[in-house]
């Protein structure tokens, strides 16, 4: 059976890069028909919140990756927090000192310092050389007797190699002699990490570990715990690191690095899902769109990719955009809606109104916030904007005046009006005579017009935009702030 975890440590914020762990875990279980487990590794207990693994637990809900057995529901497996399972550890620690897997060391601080620095005069690794990997029962009592605190530590053999098989990477293999014997349990009792997540693994029946390449260091010491308790080794599979546009580490300084930030501004879960499954993977043709439910039937981890994985955060925005516009209408006309009201630019949130708004400009639309500025533009006429093409050249020739002043008489007389009321018809009919009686059509026909109507050059099909600021505006719909 396929079982796999994600093992957040609650310290901060959900990060993109662990987020994309989740999910590949995520898609691996669900492809598989198998178990995805969540569990929190709160065994630093300094760094570990409540908060922190309530809003880590909180953003994978939001991008719509469940748990089967974890915090909250719980499981045959439990408990799920590393916090919890003191006494497993403990147990196991006992078993590896009993079949000398492990020893007692009772080197003080001072001593390991001094190992640790003799060893870089020789420029050799810094592995332990004390004497308590070898020392005899007699020696242990004596101290034991004394009180003297000591760790336990994991006897590494000193020879030979050891191989794992990384779905993602191939074989890795590590020298053993340049790893020293590593302590499992500190002085006071506490578990070390690469242990904990050992012990749990193993008896939590994880078949594929599935995790960020920065954890492959701890591979090695884990795969020497697990052939030492006995139990079969799961699957490894070491996921690239993501990379910002620099090549450099991911990180704060280049922006947005968790979910929670995304979420916030105003991005859309099935946006984010699909674009982290892309670092990285792909089902190797040029489609990119893909819904959660898509993601699950398309995954294979052999398509996960071994070199690092760029985080673009304008190819995130692009693909915010198609999700937004293949959302149901009726989902999309109430998320705007809501927004608008909320930023004060209407006075209401759903009707007709909103719908032919929404309509108009969703292609202009990329994240919900875009909408605010695709509103105002239609709702107030900001004269400002260039009178000029964009390589400033004037477009309007001399013969603005031309248009404007029979747009003028063509509101005196009453004509404009009529044409509004009729609607699009009435503004065909209304456009056509127009262009005829100025010898214009097409683009220097509408151009000014909408320079004149509008006061900008680009914009929305330009009659949509005018007949529906008319009915906004005769229907009491623009907040006074907004007009
Ligand atoms: N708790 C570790 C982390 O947050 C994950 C360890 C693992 O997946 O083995 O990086």
């Amino acid at each position: 059976e396929v079982r796999v975890r994600f093992a957040p440590s609650p310290t901060g914020n959900l990060h993109v890069g662990g987020a994309r762990t989740a999910l590949f875990n995520y898609l691996f279980a669900r492809s598989k028909g198998g178990k995805f487990v969540l569990r929190i590794e709160d065994t630093d207990l300094e760094r570990s919140t409540k908060e922190s693994e309530n809003a880590v637990l909180q953003d994978l809900s939001w991008l719509g990756i469940d748990w089967d057995e974890g915090p909250g529901i719980g499981g045959d497996y439990g408990p799920y927090r590393q916090s919890e399972r003191n006494d497993l550890y403990k147990k196991f620690a006992e078993q590896l000192l009993n079949s000398g897997h492990v020893y007692r060391c009772f080197c003080s601080n001072e001593e390991l310092e001094k190992m640790k620095e003799i060893a870089k005069l020789k420029q050799l690794p810094p592995v332990y050389t004390g004497k308590w990997a070898t020392a005899t029962d007699d020696e242990v009592q004596e101290e034991l007797a004394k009180g003297t605190p000591y760790t336990y530590r994991f006897r590494v053999p000193k020879v030979g190699n050891l191989k794992i098989v990384d779905l993602i990477r191939g074989e890795v293999s590590w020298g053993l002699n340049t790893l020293g014997d590593f302590v499992i349990m500190r002085s006071n009792g506490q578990p070390v990490y690469n242990f904990c997540v050992t012990v749990d693994d193993a008896t939590m029946a994880i078949s594929h570990v599935i995790r960020a390449e920065e954890h492959l260091p701890n591979t090695l010491r884990q795969a020497l715990i697990y052939q030492a308790l006995g139990f079969p080794m799961p699957h490894f599979a070491h996921v690239s690191l993501i990379l910002a546009p620099d090549r450099s580490k991911l990180s704060k300084r280049h922006g947005a690095t968790s979910v929670g930030q995304y979420k916030e501004m105003g991005y859309l879960p099935e946006a984010m899902v699909n674009y982290l499954a892309l670092l990285g993977w792909g089902d190797g043709t040029e489609n990119e769109f893909f819904t959660l439910q898509k993601l699950v039937e398309a995954f294979t981890i052999d398509r996960v990719n071994k070199s690092g994985a760029i985080f673009d955060s304008t190819k995130l925005r692009w693909m915010n955009g198609q999700h937004l516009r293949a959302l149901p209408a009726e989902d999309l006309i109430k998320l705007v809606g809501e927004r608008w009201k909320v930023a004060g630019l209407l006075t209401e949130s759903e009707g007709m109104f909103i719908r032919e708004a929404v309509e108009l400009l969703k292609d202009g639309i990329d994240l919900v916030t875009d909408a605010d500025k695709a509103l105002s533009n239609l709702l107030s006429y900001p004269l400002y904007s260039t009178l000029s093409s964009p390589e400033g050249k004037p477009v309007l020739e001399d013969k603005l005046y031309e248009v404007a002043t029979y747009l003028l008489s063509s509101y005196d007389n009453g004509e404009l009006t009529l044409a509004f009321e009729e609607g699009p018809d009435g503004w065909k009919k209304w456009a056509k005579s127009f262009g005829k009686s100025q010898k214009r059509k097409g683009k220097s026909l509408f151009m000014p017009l909408r320079l004149l109507l509008t006061g900008k050059l680009h914009g929305p099909d330009m009659v949509s935009s005018i007949l529906l600021l008319y009915k906004a505006g005769k229907n009491g719909l623009i907040a006074p702030q907004a007009g």
